[in-house]
């Protein structure tokens, strides 16, 4: 199964991923997660990204279609994988259909995680993540058992640095500008199913497993 998670920022791509990875034993690829480890590494990739994502910009394509293209090759891929985050422009989709045509396979669906902005806002303002694990936490609807510390492994929650309200703003812009033509380009395609993402994490997951079914 090779799906798509499409949405706005702070839609909870990254949770009903993380989900659909412990039910489907796929892997999931996440463009933003791997460019956060390059800047915490301080490679040349994560110097480059570092300064488009603190201002909340898109990295340039050509960067972010070569890692997918080396990641989907890899053979924890073969028996498909969640693309989080990933494509973001109409480039990126029209470069991942290419790439998957050469290697003979096709995503079988793009789910768009429907969610207003002004409920964008106030899920990344209140959002806190482990660095050590990934586990996803917020102030009110997912609060962690103990206040700033990871359910799952005890490491210590942080803010992600683009998840201040001058970033998210301008991460809405982008979002709009030149993510959500994808919605059209997949609806074309005729594998897009939107998703109202509003309820809880639970409610949400078995919305999404109804369209992947
Ligand atoms: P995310 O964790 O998906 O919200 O991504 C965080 C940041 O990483 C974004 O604001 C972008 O700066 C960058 N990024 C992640 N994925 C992409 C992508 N597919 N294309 C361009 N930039 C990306």
């Amino acid at each position: 199964m090779r799906l798509i998670l499409l949405g706005p920022p702070g839609a909870g791509k990254g949770t009903q991923a993380k989900m659909l990875k412990e039910k489907f034993h796929i892997p999931q690829i996440s463009t933003g997660d791997i460019l956060r480890q390059s800047v915490k590494d301080n490679n040349e990739l994560g110097i480059k990204a570092s300064s488009f994502m603190d201002v909340g910009e898109l990295v340039p394509d050509d960067v972010v279609i070569g890692l997918i293209k080396e990641r989907i090759k890899q053979v924890d891929c073969e028996t498909g994988f969640i693309l989080d985050g990933f494509p973001r422009t109409i480039v990126q989709a029209e470069k991942l259909s290419e790439t998957l045509n050469e290697m003979g396979l096709l995503i079988d669906r793009v789910v768009d995680l429907e969610v207003t902005a002004e409920e964008v806002i106030s899920r990344l303002a209140g959002r806190s993540t482990c660095p050590d694990c990934g586990g996803m936490f917020h102030e009110e609807s997912r609060p962690p058992k103990v206040s700033g510390i990871c359910d799952g492994c005890g490491g210590v929650l942080a803010q992600r640095q683009d998840d201040n309200s001058e970033t998210i703003l301008k991460r809405l812009d982008v979002y709009q500008e030149s993510t959500a033509p994808l919605k059209q380009f997949y609806k074309k395609q005729g594998n897009l199913k939107a998703v109202t993402a509003r309820g809880s994490v639970e409610e949400i997951f078995s919305r999404v497993l109804e369209m992947v079914k």
